[in-house]
């Protein structure tokens, strides 16, 4: 979807130059402290996703909208919570790699966590984690990892048959008992969590990646070719999808510096 371009509206869409560098510099520098039982099987599924690449190449006819994000923030410190809760959202659908913890790791990333507590206490705990691995029939087909995520994170994970961004929410709404449109989904990757998001009507944010070490090659290259993708249909005045509960002239009031104490 095309329209025309709205630049004070865009600024909210567009990543400060100088954060941008802030991340490079912290990507190559944090010492990730992945799971060392991770496994390979894990790190090869997210090294290829043939549902991402056939919606990637689908969005060249026209669906780039569902690869941007409503809202575009540093990490989830920058996002009003309790604002988006006022505003009618009903429940929190968490990536986890690289979103809340390091890929691979069992524990929110520290300086997350406040954050964290400070909106789930806002949705009054309602939030999941949908991962690509975890709770993926798949990959996960008894769940065993993750209950292992459940009790480390403290935050539940959907069991579910598709691959982000494949398939429907039926899962995800009989959890929570809305529509999908009351969703919010967070995640650090465009072809996978944003689009998942927009594909079924939630209100999406992207996050920038907590760290690229640890990645596998297939991820980081996958990374580069969105982001240049998305940041040249922003330019080009390239919208989200619109959201009935947040007006696209309004999505830039949800996001700000971290409180105190975050
Ligand atoms: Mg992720």
């Amino acid at each position: 979807m095309r329209v025309a371009r709205a630049p004070s509206a865009r600024r909210c869409l567009c990543r400060p130059r100088a954060g941008r560098r802030t991340w490079l510099h912290r990507a190559h520098s944090t010492n990730a402290q992945a799971d060392p039982e991770a496994s390979g099987m894990a790190r090869a599924q997210q090294n290829f996703n043939s549902v991402g690449v056939g919606l990637f190449f689908s969005l060249f006819g026209g669906r780039q909208s569902l690869a941007l994000p409503h809202l575009a923030a540093p990490d989830i410190r920058h996002v009003d919570w309790a604002a988006l809760r006022a505003a009618g959202f009903s429940g929190l659908v968490f990536d986890k790699d690289n979103t809340l913890s390091l890929p691979f790791a069992l524990e929110v990333e520290p300086r997350l966590q406040e954050s964290l507590s400070r909106c789930l206490a806002a949705f009054e705990g309602r939030a999941v984690l949908y991962s690509n691995s975890a709770g993926l029939q798949q990959y996960d087909p008894e769940g065993k990892e993750a209950a292992v995520m459940e009790a480390a994170l403290g935050i539940p994970v959907l069991r579910h048959v598709d691959k982000k961004p494949g398939g429907g929410c039926t899962e995800l709404e009989a959890h929570f008992g809305c529509p999908a449109s009351d969703l919010i989904m967070v995640g650090d990757r465009y072809l996978t969590d944003i689009a998942f998001g927009n594909r079924h009507g939630m209100l999406t944010v992207h996050v920038q990646p907590l760290t690229a070490a640890g990645e596998p090659y297939g991820v980081w290259l996958a990374r580069r070719v969105e982001e240049f993708w998305v940041a040249r249909w922003t330019a080009a005045g390239v919208h989200p999808p619109a959201h009935g509960r947040v007006p696209y002239t309004e999505l830039a009031k949800h996001l700000g510096d971290p409180s105190p104490g975050q």
